[in-house]
């Protein structure tokens, strides 16, 4: 039985460690456009008069403003649309003519965030459509992204770093992850702080309505045979705190583990053998990888408790050193979220 619940324990950590090992060397190689196109940057707002002043002025620095058409579809009742029309206002008062961006302000009622996307894209003039999250802020330029979406780039997302140094060094492996997949083919993983695509390639009519809007747009461009890369841009995104941060990340979890289960029948149908294999190594490490670790923990446990307590001193131990503590804390919660979102998605559907 103890071996068992051993290999168990080693198969939870050698499986990632050797994926990570095997990608991380992977280049991302991509042609630039040598020109810099139109974007359509759709900006879904509920509720955000605090921030949506600052989130306009960041998108606006963040590419040559001629270039850029604003599109904010709003269902707000705290006041953020009267804000928008000032910021408009502002805008067009205090520039030239041709610097003024193009903004759309669409106002609908509130039926979640993919449907505002909807609208969005409906309205947007551009090849090149973007949705950005309002609690986003980028830090680096746009072009970074843009400059990769031709060809046979059909999408593409950004990086994420966050505020903690835990959750960083979580980040880290993560974007290694993002990146290396995207260099095998594509990331079926893609971030609400920055995913943009292109109209030709992707139909407004072919997004479904579901939660894990962005992942979504990455697997269906990478079915359809185009890639879907996440690049060098970096994102920020304002985490809620406490309770709301379990239970945002939950219910962010929950979305991945349905897009996951949603689209692995599919993937595996296709032709696309670079792109299986990518996903079904993630629909691997998000469904069953975490459940390894708790049953191996738990037969090691009731085959060897001495053993179990040594492995708990171990892992104590390792909590010393701010290194090995970041890992720990970044990779242990992390199972258990993704358990709790499985339970979230079973019982709670989206
Ligand atoms: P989370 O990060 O997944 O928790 O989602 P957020 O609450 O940050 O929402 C993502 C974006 O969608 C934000 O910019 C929200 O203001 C916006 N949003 C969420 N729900 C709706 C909605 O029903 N209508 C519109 N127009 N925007 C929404
Ligand atoms: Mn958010």
């Amino acid at each position: 039985m103890l071996d068992i619940g051993l290999s168990l324990l080693a198969i939870h950590f050698t499986e990632p460690l050797s994926y990570f090992a095997y990608i991380k060397n992977k280049k991302l190689d991509l042609k630039e456009n040598e020109d810099l196109p139109p974007v359509s940057v759709i900006i879904p707002s509920y509720n955000e008069k605090d921030k949506i002043r600052e989130k306009i002025m960041n998108v606006l620095e963040s590419y040559p403003r001629e270039k850029v058409e604003l599109v904010i579809v709003d269902s707000s009742d705290d006041g953020t649309f009267e804000e928008i029309r000032n910021i408009q206002d502002e805008i067009s008062s205090g520039m030239s003519y041709l610097q003024i961006p193009r903004m759309k302000i669409i106002k609908t009622e509130r039926r979640g965030k993919i449907f505002a996307i909807k609208e969005g894209v409906k309205a947007s003039s551009n090849n090149i459509v973007l949705m950005t999250d309002v609690d986003a802020k980028w830090d680096d330029p746009l072009q970074n992204a843009i400059k990769y979406l031709h060809g046979e780039v059909g999408a593409v997302s950004c990086i994420k770093h966050a505020n903690s140094s835990a959750e960083n060094s979580y980040r880290d492996f993560y974007n290694v992850l993002r990146m290396g997949e995207s260099a095998i083919h594509s990331s079926p993983i893609f971030h609400g702080e920055m995913t943009a695509f292109r109209k030709d390639v992707l139909s407004c009519d072919e997004i479904p309505i579901v939660g894990a809007d962005d992942s979504t747009i990455a697997t269906i461009t990478a079915l359809k045979g185009y890639r879907a890369v996440c690049v060098n841009m970096r994102a920020y995104e304002l985490a809620p705190s406490g309770m709301d941060y379990v239970r945002w990340k939950a219910r962010r979890g929950s979305h991945l583990i349905i897009h996951f289960t949603r689209y692995l029948p599919k993937v595996l149908k296709s032709e696309n053998k670079k792109f299986k294999k990518v996903f079904a190594e993630e629909a691997y490490l998000h469904l069953i990888n975490p459940w390894i670790l708790v049953v191996g923990f738990a037969i090691v446990t009731l085959s060897d408790p001495i053993l179990s307590l040594l492995m708990l001193s171990l892992l104590g131990l390792l909590y010393v050193p701010k290194k090995t503590r970041n890992v720990i804390k970044a990779w242990f919660p992390n199972q258990i979220f993704l358990i709790i979102a499985q339970m979230y998605a079973l019982f709670k559907g989206e």
